[in-house]
């Protein structure tokens, strides 16, 4: 399982995104950023990086 702590990735925030691949976290972060934080593709799109860094697998 890969998780990806929206407080990792810079927010102020207690969500984390779940995966079993690293496509899935992000997606799911993605999902999550642009419903609760009112950003972007554009704008995920360009934190991608970020966000891959911030994963953690367990
Ligand atoms: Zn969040």
């Amino acid at each position: 399982m890969k998780t990806l702590s929206c407080r990792d990735a810079g927010c102020d925030c207690d969500y984390v995104a779940k995966g079993e691949t690293e496509e899935e976290v992000i997606n799911d972060a993605a999902d999550h950023g642009m419903k609760a934080h009112g950003k972007t593709q554009d704008d995920m799109t360009q934190m991608q990086a970020n966000l891959r860094a911030a994963i953690r697998t367990s």
